[in-house]
């Protein structure tokens, strides 16, 4: 169920969870220099116990507050006390147990309250230090950690991958592209996403889903000027009724993606 190894001096754990959806997605744990990034869902908490018992780590940062990073926070403050930090904007949500739907429970497991610390403009580890960049977007806790000595790049799930279809209710296509500007600033190759593993040459990726995602904002700020609605440009974008987004009762979903860029060009 899962796999450990390493890539470019990073311990990578990657799991596998059945999500009644998809075939299964992945979900990506990272330990560097005594740093865990992220603790995957509840869900597969009894797949990750002997990784978090096996290995040592000092403190645990998450990329944000999601229930499918911070699944394993709780068990790893109470059974191991290991610090956890996460963005300043996500420790409130992160003291409530289950904060969100039925289909997220059922896809991945139920997220107990913690208390986290709030992050800095940088973080120490064992023998180096990160810079901790704020990248919103998909969750406006959202963080990329950076290792400027190196080269890598811990991106959470602002990648996720180059083509997005459909995104979450209060995901911003819009701040997600400033987030990803952002980082192009930065000099680094190797990119490490919560959901899509290890890339060696990470920031080349991260230009191309930057590239699709200005097409599409493009082709959006068309049809908004020709006079589309909203449901028209979803029938001639996406046609496609992926059933993730039934599955989640709209939650998830290619809506979300024209209505933020609408909301965008209009202020
Ligand atoms: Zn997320």
């Amino acid at each position: 169920m899962i796999q450990v190894y390493e890539r470019e001096n990073v311990t990578c754990v990657e799991a596998k969870v059945a999500l009644p959806s998809q075939n299964g997605i992945k979900v990506y744990v990272y330990l560097v220099d005594g740093m865990l990034v992220d603790t995957g869902p509840e869900n597969l908490q009894k797949e990750f116990i002997p990784f978090f018992e096996e290995n040592e780590f000092g403190f645990v940062i998450l990329t944000h507050s999601h229930e499918d990073h911070s699944g394993n926070a709780q068990w790893i403050q109470q059974k191991l006390n290991k610090p956890i930090y996460v963005y300043e904007k996500g420790i409130s949500v992160c003291q409530q147990s289950v904060p969100y739907g039925e289909y997220r429970k059922i896809s991945w497991g139920n997220r107990e309250k913690f208390s986290p610390l709030p992050l800095q403009n940088t973080i120490q580890s064992n023998h180096q230090e990160w810079e901790v960049i704020y990248t919103p977007g998909h969750a406006s806790d959202h963080i990329s950690i950076y290792d400027k000595l190196n080269g890598r790049m811990f991106t959470g799930d602002l990648f996720v991958s180059t083509k997005t279809k459909v995104i979450m209710r209060y995901e911003s296509i819009p701040m997600i592209m400033k987030s990803i500007k952002k980082l192009l600033t930065y000099d680094f190759g190797a990119m490490f996403c919560s959901h899509s593993g290890y890339f060696k040459e990470g920031k080349k990726l991260l230009k191309q889903k930057l590239d699709f995602l200005e097409e599409v904002y493009d082709e959006v700020e068309k049809l908004y000027r020709k006079g589309y609605t909203i449901s028209e440009m979803r029938n001639k974008l996406y046609p496609k009724q992926y059933p993730v987004i039934e599955l989640s009762d709209g939650e998830i979903n290619s809506l979300h993606i024209i209505t933020f860029i609408i909301k965008d060009i209009e202020q």
